[in-house]
């Protein structure tokens, strides 16, 4: 089952279940896919995404799956249906 991800705390809670992340960036017009145990998807890690801030702020999107062929099809829409977009499988977790 697809569900959005609203709030850092949700994403940290996913941390240890095996599953896919899907990141949408506004700013950059990026779909990123990643395994919940990325850095890059990790709000505690300074590098890592953090879907509260962006909420507020209206710079992101941000789904969760357990399923990767779910979260894979999931990016792949919101590529195809926003202009400019590009879909990208992060190649620091992409294993
Ligand atoms: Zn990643």
């Amino acid at each position: 089952m697809l569900t959005e991800i609203l709030t850092d705390e949700q994403l940290i809670k996913l941390y240890t279940t095996p599953g896919y992340l899907v990141a949408v960036d506004y700013p950059k017009k990026e779909v990123k896919l990643h395994t919940v145990d990325c850095m890059l998807a990790d709000p505690i890690s300074s590098i890592g995404v953090k879907p509260s801030k962006a909420r507020e702020n209206k710079t992101g999107a941000f789904w969760y799956s357990e399923s990767r062929d779910e979260a894979n099809s999931k990016a792949e829409e919101i590529a195809k249906n926003k202009e400019g977009y590009t879909y990208t499988i992060c190649p620091i977790c992409n294993r």
